[in-house]
């Protein structure tokens, strides 16, 4: 395993572009758990379990809540959740100190904004279906997205039995209709002008990484993932100098045939392996 390791490092160390993708398995690895009805939920959602019935974080984004008052008192204890630490999470952290130094660039469907809170700039980061921090008119009469942490936080802190109080409920400063969080859970979501910068800067990153060492790392994407290890693996194949290098445990780690001999797979807790990956290359370089 520490010849793997260390291979692991070496292609990073001689890469002239990295591309990353991350999915869900990278929160669970951080121990958030959107889908999960455990004990994390209970604590953080136990009032809205009772409530409404939801079973996991992915289900109370999706819940037709019955006021803005309930509505907003979800989407703030949640915000509150994936960001009440202020600091980033050990895994955030190791994965952050691999390639800071590095060429990069990150693709997610995470709305944790977890990548940002560890240190990627902006315009490294695309975050396909939105973050959790920022808001947009429900109605998509315009399509500027905005950041929504002050408000999301006092409503986080302002809430009475998972009812927001209704003067702190924002309203689109253009058709004064309600707002939403900024996140993919129906077809109002917003493809703006935000959103279009982000994806057409992973095209650019990907355009000129053509014919180098690409080296791309995948983390926590499942197996069937059609939004991010599809095309990964797709590029691997296409690009003579990519090597493709998957995070994942177990079943879920998957490498096609076709590109097997550019690829690597890294089974294990993606924590524990990152751990291990800063800690080798910290003894490497010193
Ligand atoms: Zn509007």
């Amino acid at each position: 395993m520490e010849h793997k390791y260390n291979k692991v490092l070496t292609k990073i160390e001689e890469a002239d572009a990295i591309l990353i993708g991350a999915s869900n398995g990278l929160s669970i690895s951080e121990g958030i758990h959107i889908f999960a009805d455990n004990a994390a939920f209970r604590e953080n959602f136990g009032d809205f379990r009772e409530k409404y019935g939801i079973r996991s974080i992915i289900q109370g984004c999706f819940y037709p809540y019955p006021s803005e008052e309930e509505k907003w008192g979800f989407f703030s204890r949640m915000y509150n959740y994936f960001l009440y630490k202020n600091e980033a999470s050990p895994v955030m952290k190791n994965l952050f100190e691999l390639v800071k130094d590095k060429n990069y660039f990150v693709v997610t469907s995470n709305i944790d904004d977890h990548f940002r809170q560890a240190g990627v700039p902006q315009e490294r980061l695309f975050e396909i279906e939105g973050n959790c921090r920022n808001i947009q008119c429900a109605n998509g009469c315009h399509h500027q997205i905005y950041p929504g942490d002050e408000i999301l936080s006092t409503m986080a802190r302002s809430q009475k039995d998972g009812k927001v109080p209704l003067d702190l409920i924002p309203k689109c400063p253009m058709c004064n209709g309600i707002m939403k969080v900024h996140i993919e859970i129906d077809r109002s979501f917003l493809r703006g002008e935000a959103w279009q910068r982000s994806y057409q800067a992973y095209q650019d990153f990907i355009e000129k990484a053509h014919g180098k060492k690409l080296v791309i790392l995948e983390f926590g994407v499942g197996a069937e993932n059609q939004l991010i290890k599809l095309p990964f693996m797709k590029l691997t194949q296409l690009e003579e100098y990519a090597s493709y290098i998957t995070f994942n445990i177990g079943r879920e780690l998957y490498i096609p045939d076709a590109i097997a001999a550019k690829s690597m797979g890294m089974d294990g807790d993606i924590s524990e392996v990152l751990q291990q990956l800063v800690q080798m290359k910290s003894a490497n370089f010193s």
